[in-house]
């Protein structure tokens, strides 16, 4: 069994409590037990889980993984503190708010013979699976990804970053992309942002990719992608599971500690990762030279 603390008593974090001590019957889920969570403020048991310093959390023996799920700008220092103390680690996406610390916490990982996990819900979505399913084997001519939603509260980072599940669903489905260009356009007053980045694809297919925040804004997820056989411009409504998003990826967070992942898929899965957060800093360095 592994011995789990949940760090960060947000949305998430309530999420995973609720998930360690419910797990998917027969599944690898099944391994985790929850000791403990961590939080920087006060609290009370939350679903009679009680808190626990974090020093006592990373010194115990009887715990052995972590579930970061604070704010983005602090999940680097506590991935770091718990891969240090010999614990591994899964986090809620993204990692970190930068691409070099994010290389830099994976080679820790290896270093220690540690998982480290990114949670990436988003590949488990029903809709997500469909459209994969409906555009296997059609070429890419031409496409957006339009995201809109509520302002984001502080310590989220920047759009690319907290943004980067939508960036994980493009290179998910057309594969490595360069970015070409990226503007960022902001009105904090507003509490308004307005992020667009256009890439190519491997083959030279434009594809672009619009984050936008502001009250009152609905979260949705406008598509329009140019096939050469067809054009889709609305999601397709998958099938609903009875098995949660943040469960399927505990279950395969589980599969990688017993050692049930193929290396390859390891192997693809970190690169698909890492080659998002490249992209999310290449982003930020346009949006800021462009604003300079
Ligand atoms: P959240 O705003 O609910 O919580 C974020 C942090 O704020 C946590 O550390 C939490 O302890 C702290 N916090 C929450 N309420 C607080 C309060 N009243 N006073 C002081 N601190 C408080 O955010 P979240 O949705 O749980 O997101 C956490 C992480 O999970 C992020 O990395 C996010 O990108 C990721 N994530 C969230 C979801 C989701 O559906 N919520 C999905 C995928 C990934």
């Amino acid at each position: 069994m592994f011995g789990s603390v949940v760090v960060g008593l947000g949305i998430a974090g309530g999420v995973r409590i609720r998930d360690l001590l419910a797990p998917l019957p027969s599944s690898a889920a099944e391994k985790f037990t929850v000791k403990g969570f961590v939080s920087r403020r006060t609290m009370e048991d939350q679903q009679g889980v009680q808190q626990i310093p974090l020093e006592e959390a990373l010194s115990r023996d009887d715990i052995n993984v972590a579930f970061v799920c604070t704010e983005n700008t602090s999940h680097e220092e506590h991935i770091r503190q718990f891969l240090e103390a010999g614990k591994h680690v899964c986090v809620e996406y993204p990692m970190t708010t930068n691409y070099s610390s994010a290389a830099a916490l994976w080679e820790l990982a290896q270093q220690k013979g540690l998982v480290l996990h990114e949670e990436h819900i988003e590949l488990f979505t029903p809709d997500f699976k469909q459209l994969k399913k409906d555009i296997a084997g059609k070429q890419l001519e031409e496409g957006s990804l339009h995201f809109t939603g509520g302002p984001l509260k502080p310590g989220f980072g920047f759009p690319a970053f907290s943004g980067i599940s939508r960036l994980t669903w493009l290179v998910d489905l057309f594969g490595e992309l360069s970015v070409k260009a990226a503007t960022l356009e902001e009105d904090e007053d507003r509490k308004y942002s307005k992020m667009t980045a256009h890439f190519l694809t491997k083959d030279q297919k434009p594809l672009s990719w619009i984050e936008e925040r502001g009250p009152g804004m609905g979260r949705t997820k406008r598509i329009n992608l140019r096939f050469d056989s067809c054009t889709l411009t609305e999601l397709p409504a998958g099938q609903r599971e009875a098995v949660g998003l943040f469960m399927q990826d505990m279950v395969l967070f589980g599969r990688k500690l017993q050692g049930d992942v193929p290396p390859e898929e390891l192997q693809a899965e970190q690169r698909r990762i890492l080659h998002c957060l490249q992209l999310a800093e290449n982003i930020r360095q346009l949006c800021q030279s462009t604003a300079a």
